[in-house]
């Protein structure tokens, strides 16, 4: 990612100029916000809490999607409960995914959330085994019971791992990070991949890097903005000073969708006074 941003400095282009990218219509990312996972103590504890709080989304910011991770140890069925409550708060308003995140413990359970999904028609369901989410047979065997497409592949990594995923037929969308799958190459690597497969890449999480990419994507449907919670506000650092480039609930516009950088690089300069005036300690990086 740094030496994209140090080239296009270099070159007087915003990375998603360079990947070929940005043309009409990808300048406005559409989101989903993604919640964190439930709680028992008065913010995301109930079903109808998740429901209301899609609502909110969707009635005060725009959201056209909503992601939920749901509780982790909880009843199976009020996980269920709150698939079926967040539809029916919302309609067909709203694209609905869900990310267990490796919460549940038994086949039957990821299996009764999943019938879940389908009746609610959610967009995908990610992640639900305990252990990992690795299983390439675990999660082709899945797709024969259910319809809802999965998602998986966050905790498997770089581009031949999730080349044998799809061809195991163990996922519909192809998970991609620029963190963990080679930087702003891996991720565009994994985006050809998709591609040349028919399938869609979704990005894992957000940050100017994945704005540039999802911008130079064809394949790409929803930006991850996250985390959020009904009662948790403000809470990454604000380093770019503008809020609209850090991912807060409010960052978006008015019909739910994230800009794209222009400027050079990654597009977006950093706050050195707050950061400075914030500097807890300091690593020097030097060759030689
Ligand atoms: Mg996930």
């Amino acid at each position: 990612m740094a030496l994209w941003d140090i080239a296009g400095k270099l070159y007087g282009a915003s990375i998603h100029e360079m990947l070929g990218g940005g043309g009409q219509g990808r300048m406005k990312l559409p989101c989903y916000a993604s919640t964190y996972h439930g709680d028992e103590n008065g913010g995301l504890t109930r079903p109808e809490d998740y429901g209301d709080f899609a609502l909110a989304c969707r009635d005060r910011f725009g959201y056209p999607a909503f992601k939920i991770h749901g509780w982790v140890g909880g009843p199976i069925s009020r996980e269920v409960d709150a698939v079926l409550a967040i539809r029916r708060a919302v309609g067909d308003s709203m694209a609905l995914m869900l990310d267990p995140a490796g919460a549940f413990r038994t086949f039957d359970d990821v299996l009764r959330v999943g019938r879940a999904c389908d009746e609610a028609n959610y967009f995908w369901y990610e992640d639900a085994f305990r252990g990992g989410g690795l299983s390439q047979s675990a999660h082709s065997k899945l797709r024969e019971f259910i319809k809802t497409p999965l998602l998986m592949g966050e905790h498997i990594r770089g581009l031949e791992p999730k080349a044998d995923l799809i061809t195991a037929r163990a996922t519909d969308y192809v998970r991609a990070n620029s963190y963990t799958d080679g930087g702003i190459t891996g991720v565009m690597k994994l985006a050809a991949l998709a591609e040349a497969n028919g399938l869609d890449v979704e990005l894992h999480g957000g940050s100017l890097a994945h704005r540039h990419c999802m911008a130079s994507m064809r394949n790409s449907n929803w930006y991850e903005l996250g985390l959020v919670h009904p009662l948790v506000n403000a809470n990454k650092p604000p380093i770019y000073g503008d809020p609209k480039w850090i991912d807060l609930l409010e960052s978006v516009d008015s019909k739910g969708c994230l800009d794209v950088p222009t400027g050079a690089g990654l597009g977006v300069p950093l706050d050195w006074d707050w950061i400075s005036a914030h500097r807890t300690g300091e690593v020097v990086y030097a060759s030689g």
